[in-house]
Order: structure tokens, then sequence, then C-alpha cells
């Protein structure tokens, strides 16, 4: 299946649900309060959130005359309700450290990276900086053998930053274009283990400045993905997030909720296991896969 095919396919879940409501609903030439209850329903259900929900609802009661059809009504009426709508992704730096709690696709997203960029024709070196998870380290070398791309980790140490230090100065020493470090998962609370990903971070920043910290979150979580953003962001300076998990979650409008409260950019959409399930985020396409019937 090709991307733009496989981009359709993941709002599915999410989708149905929009059009249902909203083709029914704003189709009237006034919008009553049984109306807007149900507008209300979908998108938080959506996990769109609630003060985005609130903006999106005073807008559509303002420009409902001037769209002629629903769909560009409600793509036009987000777009004008969501704060930071010009907060676009840059391009990833070299250095590309990938962190975030347990299962939100850390190693997965790592794989997906060192895929995208060889795919560019540059070269990549992943490190399994996880020295609490071999399984995660077995992982991620199954996927280097398998993109043909440097692995680097180090079985007898358990300090993961001298890992990541390691790696790193090997990629830099090869002249690769990207070194990927994929980070154990943790949760903002424990503070021992968010002191390390800071260490990690200074380690690194002493062989180059060119580091992007990149967090992945499970769609699934809905808002409390926001808050994860939130709490590792105080410890180190996140510049962009990896949503995954966007094949079917019935939350995929997760990703407006962090356009409008984060000032942190989307940098790429998981939607699928395998190496190949990532795409570019993009405002506009994720709007129309999410709304239009195409
Ligand atoms: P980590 O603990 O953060 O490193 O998470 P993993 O990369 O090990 O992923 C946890 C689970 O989620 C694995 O079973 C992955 O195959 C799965 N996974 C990761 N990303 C996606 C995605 O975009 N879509 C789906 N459906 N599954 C994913």
């Amino acid at each position: 299946m090709n991307i733009f095919k496989k981009s359709i396919e993941v709002f599915k879940k999410t989708k149905n649900n929009i059009r249902k409501t909203f083709s029914n609903v704003l189709s009237f030439s006034n919008l009553k309060d049984g109306d807007i209850l149900k507008i209300e329903e979908c998108l938080l259900a959506a996990d769109i959130g609630f003060e985005l929900t609130e903006s999106i609802i005073d807008n559509l009661k303002k420009d409902k005359k001037k769209y002629e059809n629903w769909e560009d009504l409600l793509i036009n009426t987000i777009k004008s309700s969501i704060c930071n709508i010009n907060n676009k992704s840059e391009k990833l730096k070299k250095i590309i450290i990938v962190i975030g709690v347990n299962g939100s696709g850390k190693t997965t997203s790592s794989a997906k990276l060192a895929r995208y960029y060889k795919n560019n024709n540059e070269k990549v070196t992943l490190v399994g900086a996880d020295t609490y998870r071999a399984a995660a380290i077995d992982q991620l070398k199954i996927w280097s053998e398998r993109l043909n791309v440097d692995f680097i980790s180090n079985v007898n140490t358990s300090d993961p930053a001298s890992v990541a230090y390691d790696g790193v100065n090997s990629g830099i020493s090869n002249k690769h274009h990207h070194i990927i470090v994929d980070t154990a998962g943790r949760l903002h609370t424990s503070k021992n283990l968010m002191l390390e990903l800071e260490k990690i971070y200074r380690i690194v920043s002493k062989l180059t400045d060119q580091i992007s910290v990149c967090i992945t979150l499970d769609s699934n979580v809905g808002q409390n993905g926001i808050k994860q953003v939130e709490e590792f962001n105080k410890y180190l300076p996140i510049d962009n997030i990896i949503l995954n998990k966007m094949d079917g979650t019935a939350k995929g409008g997760i990703a407006l909720a962090i356009l409008h409260k984060l000032s942190i950019p989307i940098s790429f959409l998981g939607i699928g296991e395998s190496y190949d399930d990532m795409i570019e985020f993009n405002l506009n396409s994720y709007l129309k896969s999410l709304i239009k019937n195409n």
C-alpha cells in the first residue's frame, strides 16, 4: 500500500465519527443547542480537548455561512481556532535523541527514522542506549541489520550516557548524516531516571550542539500526552514530537490539541509497526485525511 493510501486508512476510526456527526449537523441552516451538544461530544471523543473544542464551536457559529460545504467549513474553522498554527517542524538535526514513556514507540520510531533517512540516501548510526531492557537493544539490532545501518550498544555498562557518547562519537567519526539514540522508557515522576536523561543530553552536547530531542507519544493516551511533553521538557529541550499509533486510534484529534497547547511541533506520525509506517506530519493533509471523504 502506498503512503498516501495508508494515511487515508489511518484515521478511519476517528474519521467515521466526525463525518457522521458533522455531515448531519452542519447541513442545517442554524446550529441548535442539540447540534452543539453533538459537536461537542464528537470533538471531545476525538480528544481535541475542551478548550479547543469550545473555540471551534464559537467559530463555527460565526463562520457557518461562509463555506459551501461542511468539510471546508470544518477544516477552516479548526485552522482558525488553533494557536501555534504556524509552528512547523524544522528538519531534525544530526543527532536525534529519542525519549518517552515505555511503550510509546521509541525503539520502533528510532528504526523508522533510520529507514526514513536511509531512503534519502543518508548514512545512519543507530545507538541502543536503553541499558534497562536487553530486549530493546536486541530489537534495535535486528532493525539495524534489516536496514543495513551501523549499530552501537554496550551490554557491559549500565550507564546509558556512556553508550550514547560512544555511539555519537562513532557516528560523527564515520561522517554519518544522522545518529539516532534510543533511550529507556521512563515516567516523569521518577526523578533519578529523568536526571539520567538530562545527563545523556549533557554528555552528547560535549561532542556537538547539533542535537534534536524527539519525544514519542502513544496517541491512545490522548490529553495525557500533552502532560508527558511538558514534564519531560523540564529536563531537556524537546524540539519535536512523533505521534505514534495513529492507525487504529479513535483519538486522532490529539494532534490538534498538541498544536493548540504546545509550542513544540509534530514532525512525524507513526501509522503502524513496520519501519515503513511513518509519515511526515502536514496539517493540511492531516485535516483532509481526518475529515474529507477521499
Ligand atoms: P518503546 O517501549 O517506547 O520503545 O516502544 P516500542 O517501540 O517497543 O513499541 C511498543 C509497541 O508498540 C510495539 O509492539 C510496537 O510494535 C508498537 N508500535 C510502535 N509504534 C506503533 C505505531 O505507530 N502503530 C502501531 N499500531 N503500533 C506501534
